[in-house]
């Protein structure tokens, strides 16, 4: 490609409206074009690079035996309610209706429509394990578009999704998929970990995440060094407090806490230790109410409820008039005493005794609480969120702290698809059953900007071989001078026949705006041929990581000259992970 030709417009200033590097990278490298808040067209050199990147994506699929199909972005509410996610997906499904007034919504995920498309052929026993996949657009109305693509309201996307008739064969594709995984991240040059996820909307069962570690990625994750736990801190396993206090249960008095709503405002008036009072939460579920509890220094950990409940989501009792007709006091003063509801505590409360809570009655606390008299329908569940200091729950070791970029996910479905869209097979016996069921995402459009969050520095990209728009920038200097352009044209040509896509810099401006260029978009390669090294006889080469050689060109032969050239490009250089 012609640099002169090439549209490419790359912006000398750093975009302010962009906080990640990645963001305001791939705005001046001229990669894409915001359109609307989530939503960016992508020009030819990020398109480029999101082409390679979903190429990785789909040798790795067919590889591990999945078959690409394409399905409709257009998807008919009927199936989302035979689903019944139609109200669950809420605001972030983005719904229309045709000009008969029929409901749709733009695709944000395709478990309905893949069901649907196979539950009237795919019938037999014999047919089973399958897996499809697709590469396609998806649309969320995200509550907070961010990054660039990172988080945008239309993104591509890998689907796949597998239909078995047990157990095992799940879990022997869930491995393969897990192992192609592994490879696309590898190709890609990612530092990536796999933690386990819950499974949120999409399932309940068995589900692990896979994160590009990035100091500035949005998701938390724990990482045992030891052992191979790690996890998304929302579901995070940690070994539990069992010390059981022995102190004589004291008899439950109510005292005044007037105008303290707050557990510090209520220690340091009661003078008690914060880990000996007890908060407490209440939660609308599909279920009704119910009670959450943690300890005073803790925070609760919602998904870690939801988890327990086997509910889609549920939602905390925040407004004053409802906490006061649930419990008879406004929110500083609420507690498990007397409630009846079920009550869920975190484990790690259950040692405590002689605890304080609130009274249920505005400006009171109930002191000396203890479990068995006063709340014995308290069951106890691990309900507080991982924090610095916790130990591994498998083998001890103080768990690591990470954040990280969600850039795929796998989910072990089950039935909740083929029972409630009656996706069934006749098995051996000639018996009907419902297909057990995997899906496995991969965010091809995010992964653009995970792999430069990892690789960049103050000039620009630094693109791992394996996705670099071009293997290398042909810059020619004094493009005007006749003797560099014709070198120049002469080993473009004779690149180009090699198989090398080379980005041949072929305009007027200067060396500077060349090499800044070059560096920004993040060739890894750099051919820099100039008048003063044509008189000495030599042409340069310089890799993105600063390594500087030279190529005499005294023979005159253009042959030998690109043998020398691609024997000085194909040393392997660190970080990269295929030859150029
Ligand atoms: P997130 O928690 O980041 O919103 P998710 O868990 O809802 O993502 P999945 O349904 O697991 O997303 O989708 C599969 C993959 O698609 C994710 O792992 C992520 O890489 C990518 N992805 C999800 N939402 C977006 C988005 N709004 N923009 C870009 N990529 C996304
Ligand atoms: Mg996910």
């Amino acid at each position: 490609m012609k640099l002169s030709k090439y549209y490419l417009p790359t912006l000398k200033e750093t975009p302010t409206d962009a906080e990640l590097e990645s963001h305001k990278l791939m705005l001046k490298a001229g990669m894409i074009r915001k359109v609307t808040a989530g939503v960016y067209s992508y020009l030819p050199l990020g398109f480029k690079v999101l082409k390679k990147v979903e190429e990785i994506v789909r040798e790795e699929m067919n590889r591990a035996g999945a078959q690409e199909i394409k399905l409709p972005i257009i998807q008919p509410a009927k199936l989302w309610q035979e689903s019944g996610r139609w109200g669950d997906f809420g605001p972030e499904m983005f719904k229309l209706s045709d000009r008969k007034e029929n409901l749709f919504a733009l695709g944000p995920t395709h478990e309905e429509i893949i069901t649907d498309l196979v539950r009237n052929e795919l019938n037999s026993y014999k047919d089973l394990p399958l897996t499809l996949y697709q590469i396609n657009d998806k649309f969320r109305d995200e509550i907070r578009p961010r990054h660039g693509v990172m988080r945008s309201r239309e993104f591509l996307m890998k689907d796949a999704y597998s239909f078995h008739t047990s157990q095992e064969s799940l879990d022997e594709t869930y491995q393969d998929m897990y192992d192609a995984y592994g490879r696309v991240f590898d190709r890609l040059g990612l530092d990536w970990v796999a933690v386990e996820a819950p499974s949120g909307l999409m399932g309940g069962g068995y589900s692990q995440e896979f994160m590009a570690l990035a100091d500035e990625g949005a998701e938390e994750i724990v990482v045992c060094s030891k052992c191979d736990y790690a996890s998304n801190v929302e579901i995070a396993k940690y070994q539990t407090s069992s010390n059981e206090e022995k102190t004589d249960l004291k008899k439950t008095k109510e005292v005044a806490t007037p105008g303290k709503e707050t557990i510090d405002a209520v220690s340091n008036y009661l003078d008690i230790p914060s880990w000996k009072i007890v908060k407490t939460f209440i939660y609308r579920t599909d279920e009704g109410l119910v009670a959450a509890l943690v300890g005073g220094d803790d925070d609760l950990e919602e998904m870690k409820l939801i988890n327990h409940l086997g509910t889609p989501k549920v939602e905390m009792v925040s407004t004053e008039s409802e906490i006061k007709e649930i419990t008879g006091a406004d929110f500083g003063s609420i507690g498990p005493v007397g409630l009846d509801i079920p009550i869920y505590a975190d484990l790690d409360i259950k040692s405590l005794t002689n605890f304080t809570v609130g009274a249920n009655k505005t400006g009171y606390h109930l002191k000396n609480v203890n479990w068995e008299k006063d709340i014995p329908n308290a069951k106890f569940i691990n309900l507080r969120k991982v924090k610095r200091g916790d130990r591994c729950h498998n083998c001890g070791t103080k768990l690591d702290f990470h954040r990280s970029i969600e850039v795929g996910q796998l989910f072990q479905l089950g039935k909740k698809y083929s029972d409630s869209l009656e996706g069934k097979y006749q098995d051996q016996q000639g018996e009907l059953n419902s297909y057990i069921m995997g899906c496995y995402g991969i965010g091809i459009s995010r992964l653009v900007p995970a792999i430069i969050q990892q690789n960049y520095d103050n000039q620009g990209i630094k693109w791992t071989n394996s996705v670099t728009p071009f293997s290398m920038a042909l810059i020619v200097l004094d493009a005007d001078v006749s003797k560099t352009r014709k070198l120049g044209n002469k080993l473009y040509k004779g690149l180009n026949k090699r198989g090398y896509d080379v980005l041949l810099d072929d305009r007027s401006s200067s060396p500077g705006v060349k090499f800044n260029d070059a560096d920004l978009i993040g060739i890894p390669v750099k051919i820099i041929i100039g008048p003063r090294g044509l008189d000495e006889g030599i042409i340069e080469v310089e890799t993105r990581t600063g390594e500087k050689s030279e190529i005499g060109i005294d023979s005159g032969k253009t042959e030998t000259i690109l043998d020398e050239l691609e024997q000085a490009i194909s040393k392997p250089e660190a970080g990269t992970n295929t030859p150029v």
